[in-house]
């Protein structure tokens, strides 16, 4: 075997055992009941708030000594309403949300443990879920059964299962999302297990061991988003990037974004400048104008994308405002995406010969043939890269979001 075959097999065989992973999953414990509500209450006086709380908080303990991020929603004996539960997740951009209860059935002998989740092939038409959750069934199953399994192990419990279900806090949200039922405080033998303060710590393992067992699946705010697909090629890829595990879909691209992701499509190094007569429009620059000496006020060199704004700058795709700023950090318009994009496109057909495409009639009647981003609009669109909001109406001054942008690249990788 060659040294360099050697070295390729080891770094395969690295990647499998530590796959590469920059950041902390994230994930929301939410202690069932708390303050006013006790929830439910034990043949030995237990009250199920506190032995929720009691194991969430080792639940926690648990999966930050395994490198995750973990928030709770009450952090003490507090009221908390569902919807305030619902509410506090979805504003945490976590990967994966966790309600820990403890259980009790009227006939008093019913005992053991099950995970429910939110199925949407058993909708209850009184309870619906958010059109989110509705998506992410195969997710919340896949959570729900780790971490039934798991916890089962841990406890030695009866196994009741998983229990498709319509309660609030696991339907109602837009992450993969389950509600532990530990045990049944009013059956004898399961009560005793949830008195002991041993029991519950393997509980809460079992719990946190079943949670690292499950893999939450990329960009987790996507799921169900309908550039989705688009996103997951883009990011294989190696050309679309996350913030953590998230891609932001419907946020606005940002110019200091969009040129990296051109440098990443186009290899700016590589490129030519392409010169005819122009001008500027806002900062772009329309054709080959000398590029504006001076630094931007507003980019400093400790700004993280400062390098592809000087190889942008070299390729005369941008001139600073005449205020003197380049606003790196603002969204960036879809007809500004379109010019840049058919300009790059210009420059690259001319390092590989390919013929330039001409552009055809309008059919936008918001992109009329004077738009300084017309040409480039109807030149992309023809090409199949671009497309309108609907048939009629592009919105070139609407900035372009995330989602969009993975979509259009999508489409001229694919054509
Ligand atoms: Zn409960």
């Amino acid at each position: 075997m060659t040294l360099l075959r050697r070295l390729i097999l080891l770094s395969l065989l690295l990647t499998f055992a530590f796959p590469y992973q920059a950041f902390a999953y994230k994930v929301v414990l939410d202690a069932g009941h708390g303050g006013s509500d006790p929830g439910a209450t034990g043949i030995n006086g237990l009250r199920e708030k506190d032995v929720n709380w009691d194991i969430t908080q080792k639940v926690r303990d648990e999966l930050i000594a395994k490198g995750y991020e973990v928030v709770l929603t009450r952090t003490d004996d507090s009221y908390w309403s569902l919807a305030q539960r619902v509410e506090f997740t979805n504003a945490q951009k976590a990967d994966l949300f966790v309600s820990i209860h403890a259980n009790s059935h009227p006939d008093g002998k019913t005992k053991g443990t099950m995970v429910l989740y939110y199925d949407n092939d058993y909708p209850q038409e009184d309870y619906p879920a958010s059109e989110t959750m509705k998506k992410l069934t195969p997710y919340s199953k896949d959570l729900a059964q780790h971490v039934l399994d798991s916890l089962l192990a841990a406890a030695g419990t009866k196994n009741l299962g998983l229990i498709p279900s319509a309660v609030y806090v696991a339907r109602m949200g837009t992450i993969p999302s389950i509600l532990v039922e530990t045990a049944f405080l009013n059956q004898a033998s399961d009560a005793a297990l949830l008195a002991s303060d041993s029991v519950r710590s393997k509980m809460a393992a079992g719990i946190a061991d079943g949670i690292a067992a499950y893999t939450p699946p990329l960009f987790t705010d996507s799921l169900g988003h309908w550039a989705r697909e688009a996103i997951l090629r883009m990011k294989n890829k190696g050309i679309i990037e996350g913030i953590a595990n998230r891609y932001e879909p419907e946020r606005a691209l940002t110019r200091a974004e969009f040129l990296t992701l051109m440098d990443r499509v186009f290899t700016f190094n590589q490129l030519k400048s392409v010169c005819e007569p122009g001008g500027t429009v806002t900062s772009i620059v329309y054709g080959c104008q000398a590029p504006a000496e001076q630094s931007y006020k507003d980019l400093p060199s400790s700004h993280w994308a400062s390098p592809v704004f000087a190889k942008a700058k070299n390729l005369n795709l941008l001139q600073g405002y005449s205020d003197g700023t380049i606003r790196p950090d603002q969204s960036i318009t879809r007809g500004e995406v379109a010019f840049l994009f058919d300009r790059l496109l210009q420059m690259a057909s001319i390092t590989t010969n390919s013929p330039p495409v001409a552009a055809a009639s309008a059919s936008f009647n918001d992109v009329p043939e004077t738009l300084w981003s017309a040409k480039a609009i109807y030149a992309l669109k023809n090409k199949g890269i671009i497309d309108g909001i609907t048939d009629t109406a592009f919105k070139p001054s609407q900035s372009i979001t995330r989602g969009e942008i993975a979509a259009m690249l999508n489409r001229y990788y694919q054509g």
